[in-house]
């Protein structure tokens, strides 16, 4: 039913940020990174966004899949997918990836946490969305009946099993959860709004079906019974920062 949704389009890097929320995020990060650092790989850097900004304090590499991404990288860089990627062992400082495992497949994943501990001398630093109820976002194709997640997240991650992930070779020695709280729909009345009244996530963005590639996304007109369920969460639907962020140390 869900299939990866594309990364490799302009018009995606270049809208990115509107909200100045990768500055505040940026701030967390530097004041994440540990004394002594001098070599990063930015993992999934994307448009490097953030890496163009670390890449003023530090020696950094940025990695991603996606060439057009990685044109608005200005240091240096590697086209890789981040489950194999061509460097040596314990070869940076720190490993460093920016809301990218989310969007990893299980047996991708599961490579690329390898890779990460591989690479990393020191340190891994990882920042993902914190505990998202990923149906609260499916998104419905009108064309193909296709439900997937507008942003391709396939993962949802706690700090308990991000541990479990880095555990062993790593421990964790720093955390926290940050940014703006986002209401998560309670689960069964997502249910009776999905399934009942076919009222899905209104897209704020550019979204293409990974099935169709239909890219007209109406606006969701709510009924009745939608109306009903979206006014019941507002009054029980709990609240969560946005990020969570985990620093591993090598043991
Ligand atoms: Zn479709």
């Amino acid at each position: 039913m869900k299939k990866i949704v594309s990364f490799d389009r302009p018009e995606i890097w270049e809208n990115y940020d509107t909200e100045n929320s990768i500055t505040r995020k940026t701030a967390i990060v530097k004041e994440y990174i540990p004394d002594g650092i001098n070599t990063i790989i930015d993992i999934g850097c994307g448009n490097g966004i953030i890496t163009n900004i670390l890449n003023e304090e530090y020696n950094i590499t940025g990695v991603d899949l996606s060439p057009i991404a990685l044109s608005y990288v200005k240091g240096k860089k590697i086209v890789s997918s981040s489950d194999s990627i061509p460097v040596e062992d314990k070869s940076f400082d720190m490993v460093f990836s920016s809301e990218m495992l989310e969007h990893l497949p299980d047996e991708v994943l599961s490579k690329t946490v390898l890779e990460f501990k591989r690479v990393a001398r020191k340190y891994i630093l990882i920042t993902v969305p914190n505990h998202e109820h990923l149906a609260t976002t499916y998104v419905k194709c009108r064309k193909c009946s296709n439900v997937f997640h507008p942003y391709g997240h396939l993962q949802s991650f706690t700090l308990t099993n991000l541990e479990d992930l880095f555990s062993g070779e790593f421990e964790l020695i720093k955390s926290g959860k940050y940014g703006n709280k986002k209401r998560y729909y309670n689960p069964l009345l997502l249910s009776i709004k999905n399934k009942m009244a076919d009222r899905w996530f209104d897209v704020q963005s550019s979204v293409v079906c990974p099935n169709c590639h239909n890219d007209h996304f109406p606006k969701e007109k709510g009924n009745l019974i939608s109306k009903a369920c979206n006014l019941t969460n507002r009054l029980i639907g709990t609240k969560r920062e946005y990020w969570l962020f985990a620093l591993f140390k090598r043991k």
